[in-house]
């Protein structure tokens, strides 16, 4: 009987510990603002080697400065993809975050390049605009080829594909506002702390940032092909600097979310200069007329979103507005719907009309 008692007395004194236990950590969870740092390769996967110095090093020790900083923060939690020198596919990277229910997603790189190319930039995910961006994806992506499986959990992804890029479904579309304003705070650290080259922020099809559901950028710290950069980046001093840089960037943006959560527009404090995310701009041209027509929905069958360019005696109507191509083919499919059969899309390079063919080569080659 005594036994008994004491039994039951212990198993209350569990049960009490563990809900106390659960009820803390949850509020703790909900309460944190949870950073998921990545280190971009590991293990068998080096990364570049620029110069002898190794990528996989050096963004681990990058990675885990801008944690240890991070951490002293009570209210930030943070996770690593790695802390040490092992090989993490590319989609359990995501998959680490969004189990975390993660509020960023900060993946660190250096990158290289044939020439003495210098400078740090940060990505976002999208269609890459240019030959550059899409080498530096199809680099950083083709490490999947070093996973197994990678042709089941990737869906027949190619990284040398630009088409099979293109094909990337914009998962980031959501937070692509807020990638935007974390990478430009970065940038500006980078550029105005530091006065690294500023190679800005740019949009690629980096698959581990395809995998995420948060707000997720892509540093490229600078060049380790580049002499004098490849030694600053291997240096204990330029490893703390540029930790502190991205370090100081999160802690403004999440400043920036505390003080003002509904009203948080995010692409407008960002200097323009600094994202080259419009450059290429796709409408749909729905109709061409020598009338000109006021934009208004009635009048396209219900169409908004209408812009009205006079070229030479017409005025053209274009439907939708995008940087993204395949949203474009998405406007498309629905001014056909509308009736519109023939209608087409149209490129437009800082608001001169290109050809579109133009406008994917860019992209795509
Ligand atoms: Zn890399």
């Amino acid at each position: 009987m005594k036994t008994h008692n004491i039994l039951y007395f212990v198993s209350i004194i569990i049960v009490l510990t563990c809900s106390s236990f659960i009820e803390t950590t949850d509020v703790d969870t909900r309460k944190k603002f949870v950073v998921v740092l990545d280190a971009g390769h590991g293990g068998k996967d080096p990364g570049n080697l620029g110069n002898g110095y190794k990528e996989k090093d050096i963004a681990l020790k990058i990675v885990l400065a801008v944690g240890k900083e991070l951490e002293k923060n009570p209210n930030i939690k943070v996770i690593y993809t790695r802390k040490k020198d092992e090989f993490i596919d590319l989609f359990v990277r995501g998959k680490i975050a969004n189990k975390a229910k993660a509020d960023l997603f900060v993946s660190v790189h250096c990158d290289s390049h044939n020439s003495q190319a210098y400078g740090a930039g940060t990505f976002v995910l999208g269609t890459h605009r240019n030959k550059t961006n899409f080498e530096v994806a199809k680099k950083e992506n083709s490490v999947i080829f070093l996973e197994e499986d990678y042709e089941k959990n990737y869906a027949g992804f190619d990284p040398n594909s630009p088409e099979s890029v293109m094909s990337i479904l914009l998962t980031q579309e959501e937070y692509l506002d807020q990638s935007i304003k974390l990478a430009g705070l970065i940038q500006n650290n980078f550029a105005n702390k530091l006065k690294r080259k500023d190679r800005k922020v740019k949009q690629a099809g980096f698959i581990v940032l395809h995998q995420t559901v948060m707000p997720s950028v892509l540093v490229e710290l600078g060049f380790l092909t580049n002499r004098k950069e490849g030694a600053y980046l291997n240096s204990k001093n330029g490893q703390r600097e540029m930790s502190m840089a991205i370090k100081d960037a999160i802690l403004e943006y999440k400043s920036g979310l505390d003080k003002n959560v509904t009203n948080y527009n995010v692409v407008e404090s960002i200097s323009t200069n600094a994202v080259e995310i419009d450059d290429i701009i796709y409408k749909v041209q729905i109709s061409a007329s020598s009338k000109s027509i006021e934009t208004k929905s009635y009048n396209f069958k219900g169409l908004d979103d209408i812009s009205k360019i006079q070229e030479g005696s017409l005025y053209k109507y274009y439907y939708g507005n995008t940087s993204n191509y395949d949203t474009a083919n998405g406007f498309v499919q629905e001014a056909k719907t509308k009736g519109y059969k023939s209608c087409f899309i149209v490129a437009f390079k800082d608001g001169k009309k290109i050809p579109l063919s133009e406008a994917l080569k860019s992209t795509s080659n």
